[in-house]
């Protein structure tokens, strides 16, 4: 335990919340399946950076997370590779009951970042993403998401559009992620999150990241998180 304290401070990880599991310190630690870990290397990561170390053991044990860590600090692929095995792991069902993973991100240009980083790593098992966002034609986004797909990446605007137009099913969605939640707020995105949460069963996975907790933030982390670890890399304002 004094080691794992020693490591954790090390790479500047403070951890909050009760059965936190050890930091890893390399990828193969974490269980990933070969074709993953090759789609790691081609990426040349050569090891997890602070806020991977200690949210992907989190996220693979099926836990709720808060993380919150600075831009930079690599924290897409701390929600996107557990996804991959998150899905893996789903019995196969046809691809139009919807997605299984759900990640909302505040503007589009983020949300593209995070479609471009997760494909190169769906593309390992073939696991289908699609992109949500302003600035596409709603009809073909529409027949996109009718054809189906395992993982979606949005904004919450035109993820809200596409539910009332019927678009995508909600039934098989387990794994949600919420990036930049602090900056969602600051956009005003708080009714259409909290719509979109509403509408994913409770027995879900949920992930929550920022780069600072403001209030409010924490008071949506408290309803819509169960029993989190909260992982803080570094110094946040
Ligand atoms: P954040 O979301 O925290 O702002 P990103 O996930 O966008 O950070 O990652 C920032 C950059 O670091 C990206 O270019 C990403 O490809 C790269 N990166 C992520 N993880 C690693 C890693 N383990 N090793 C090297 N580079 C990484
Ligand atoms: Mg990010």
């Amino acid at each position: 335990e004094h080691e794992v304290a020693e490591y954790r401070s090390s790479l500047g990880i403070r951890v909050s919340g009760v059965d936190v599991p050890r930091p890893v310190k390399t990828f193969e630690d974490c269980g990933f399946s070969a074709e993953l870990l090759k789609a790691i290397a081609k990426q040349a990561y050569e090891k997890p950076t602070g806020i991977q170390c200690q949210a992907l053991p989190i996220v693979l044990s099926g836990r709720d997370i808060i993380g919150i860590a600075k831009t930079g600090s690599g924290k897409t692929a701390s929600f996107v590779l557990p996804m991959i095995g998150h899905i893996m792991d789903q019995p196969e069902l046809e691809k139009e009951e919807g997605p299984i993973g759900v990640i909302c991100a505040p503007t589009r240009e983020l949300a593209h970042q995070i479609y471009v980083e997760a494909k190169k790593f769906a593309k390992a098992h073939n696991i289908c993403v699609s992109a949500v966002y302003g600035g596409m034609s709603k009809l073909e986004q529409f027949k996109e998401l009718k054809a189906g797909c395992e993982i979606v990446v949005a904004t919450p605007g035109r993820l809200i559009d596409m539910l009332k137009m019927k678009a995508l099913k909600m039934s098989r969605a387990t794994y949600l992620v919420l990036d930049e939640a602090d900056r969602m707020f600051d956009l005003g995105f708080e009714p259409q999150v909290r719509s979109i949460v509403g509408q994913i069963r409770p027995d879900r996975q949920t992930l929550l990241f920022s780069a600072t907790m403001p209030r409010k933030v924490e008071k949506l982390a408290r309803e819509i998180l169960t029993d989190p670890i909260r992982v803080t890399v570094g110094e946040v304002g």
